[in-house]
């Protein structure tokens, strides 16, 4: 774990078997595209997002059948899911009897208080928690006409009157979120509110973009705040297939010492590359996302650089004319076929983690 990052204490609750706050590990999530009710398609994304170290999966529950189809997608999920919901009460209530491990729901578009008391009554009587998710975009009229906009101060005021009601109401399984499209507004709002609540704090951005703009937009916005020792659990919002959301997350993470994970250094290739390095690194890159070890990998191009980053990488692997080098913990350990690098990488990846264990 990182020694620089000196981490918000925030008070710890389980989703399903995963811990969220109070210390443990920041953990990623994201959510399905697919039709919830559509089970044989939704389980393929959770499978998928798990294998790529998704640790928690959100479902839309837009609807009667896809709250039904949680109880389902529970029976061939490895990972905890999450529902979330959107104005319906009644959905909220039948997504927890269902199974649900948490729910997401924004009270500001619930309606009448009595609502948002009965789905807190449901979820306390199933032990679950619940995260309060304000967004700007959502925001109580009154609030944005007392700020002018929906910025960071009427996004804290937002998330403060709902926290306040659960108190109320003795539910403290929660989790906050506050998310902008605007980055400045979501760095400032949850700076404000990490210094007021004791909950975990699940960071991200709504409406993030493309895979490229989202990318830099979230990794600026989650990252900052990361640094700054503040979020519990993150969810890289992008437009695209969310196994991409979720190698997002874990790099971020990875680089901020705040997961393990295989990292993988590579060059940039050029004219004198001798082995296919991007896609050599898109390869393995996909095929070790779910593992959870901190292990180096280095992967380049020809012997101008190749030796001295392989040798100090825990495996490394770089281009000669007739073969790929490759090295183990530093040493010279023999010479590899062009077309068989990536499957060595993943051997030597498996044999290291046995060989550490
Ligand atoms: Fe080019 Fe070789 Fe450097 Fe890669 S390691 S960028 S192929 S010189």
């Amino acid at each position: 774990m990182n020694k620089h990052i000196v981490r918000r204490k925030s008070i710890g609750m389980k989703i399903g078997n995963i811990m969220i706050g109070g210390g443990a590990p920041v953990t990623v999530q994201s959510m399905t595209t697919t039709d919830t009710k559509d089970i044989e398609v939704t389980v393929r994304q959770i499978i998928d997002l798990k294998d790529a170290g998704c640790d928690i999966v959100r479902v839309a529950v837009p609807d009667e059948d896809s709250a039904d189809a949680i109880s389902i997608l529970k029976q061939h999920s490895m990972i905890p899911i999450v529902a979330d919901i959107h104005f319906d009460y009644r959905l909220a209530i039948r997504a927890i009897r269902r199974g649900a491990d948490g729910i997401r729901i924004n009270p500001g578009n619930i309606g009448a208080e009595w609502k948002i008391r009965e789905i807190i009554s449901c979820a306390d009587e199933m032990g679950i928690p619940i995260r309060i998710g304000v967004n700007a975009g959502s925001l109580e009229r009154q609030i944005i006409k007392r700020y002018g906009r929906a910025d960071a101060k009427a996004m804290v005021e937002c998330a403060l009157k709902y926290i306040d009601l659960f108190e109320k109401l003795n539910f403290t399984k929660i989790k906050v979120s506050l998310k902008s499209a605007s980055l400045m507004d979501t760095i400032e709002a949850n700076r404000m509110i990490a210094n007021i609540i004791p909950y975990p704090i699940h960071l991200g951005l709504t409406e993030a973009g493309s895979i490229l703009s989202g990318t830099v937009k979230s990794v600026l916005a989650i990252g900052t705040l990361l640094m700054e020792g503040i979020g519990d659990t993150i969810r890289v919002s992008l437009t695209c297939d969310p196994v991409q959301e979720v190698r997002v997350a874990r790099s971020l993470l990875q680089t901020l010492g705040l997961k393990s994970g295989i990292e993988i250094v590579s060059c940039p290739t050029c004219a004198r590359m001798e082995i296919p390095v991007e896609e050599i690194v898109e390869e393995v890159e996909k095929r070790v996302g779910g593992i959870d070890r901190t292990l180096k990998v280095a992967v380049m191009g020809c012997a101008v650089n190749g030796p001295g980053e392989a040798r100090a990488a825990d495996i490394g692997v770089f281009g000669g004319k007739e073969s790929g080098v490759l090295f183990v913990k530093g040493k010279p350990a023999g010479k590899i076929n062009k077309p068989d690098i990536v499957e060595v990488i993943l051997r030597e990846i498996k044999n290291f983690k046995s060989e550490r264990d």
